[in-house]
């Protein structure tokens, strides 16, 4: 029976990757990756030579098709995204959603657990995360708003990510939305700018104001619950 493995990978750090990830990685037939030279730096660091095909949220239909022929072939083949655990605001569900529906107990879908930004960053926010709501990314225009004035009703600590395009623009609404409300912001975690910071939307939009230089990288955005 065919293996689906669903990888997760480092979200800056390529240390960050578990033993049995790297064995794995190294036993399947191929590696489905969301972008071949992303994942080609964490393969060549681990001297892992397999072939890789993409898979992206783009894919056609052909794509899945000629994935569901590796599957009758009894092919292993494992799935990473450019970084962190596939699936997670990352490409993936669709394809293992069809996986299923096409082959059922046929095949074996495994999660190989790792990094993952939104619980890296809550495990060290000092937010209460023993219940919290995930965003996601925001969406950009329709919706946007409401979901503000949702937020801002939450009693659980609430999680999204967040873009350096976009960032400003978003401490703006917290603070239009949820007024004094405590916001930690995770930056660049693993990697060698990492940073973790608190405070109200106005404290922070003041930080990056004078700090301009830090609206840079990759951003995961947590509210206090009510
Ligand atoms: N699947 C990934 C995961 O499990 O973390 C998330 C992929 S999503 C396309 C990418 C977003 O995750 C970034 O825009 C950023 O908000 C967040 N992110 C990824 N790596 C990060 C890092 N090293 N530090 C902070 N946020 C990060």
């Amino acid at each position: 029976m065919s293996k689906l493995y669903i990888i997760a990978t480092p979200i800056g750090n390529l240390e960050d990757i578990t033993f049995r990830a790297v064995r794995i990685l190294n036993e399947v037939d191929l590696i489905l990756c969301e972008d071949t030279r992303v994942t080609k730096k964490l393969l060549d660091k681990y001297e892992i030579k397999k072939p890789t095909l993409s898979y992206h949220q783009h894919s056609k239909i052909s794509k899945v098709d000629k994935i569901f022929e590796l599957i009758r072939e009894e092919k292993n083949l494992a799935l990473v995204s450019d970084a962190g655990t596939p699936t997670i605001s990352d490409p993936g569900s669709v394809l293992v959603s069809k996986v299923r529906e096409e082959f059922g107990e046929g095949v074996e879908i495994i999660p190989i657990p790792g990094a993952s930004a939104l619980v890296s960053a809550l495990s060290a926010s000092g937010l209460t995360a023993d219940q919290f709501v995930f965003l996601g990314f925001l969406p950009h225009k329709k919706g946007r708003e409401t979901l503000f004035k949702e937020i801002v009703e939450m009693k659980r600590t609430v999680a999204f990510y967040e873009s350096p395009h976009r960032i400003i623009k978003t401490l703006n609404s917290l603070k239009e939305f949820t007024g004094e409300r405590k916001i930690v912001i995770a930056r660049e975690l693993t990697k060698i700018y990492e940073q973790i910071i608190s405070g109200t939307p106005e404290e922070l939009l003041k930080y990056f104001e004078e700090n301009q230089g830090k609206i840079k990288g990759e951003f995961v955005v947590m509210i206090k619950g009510l």
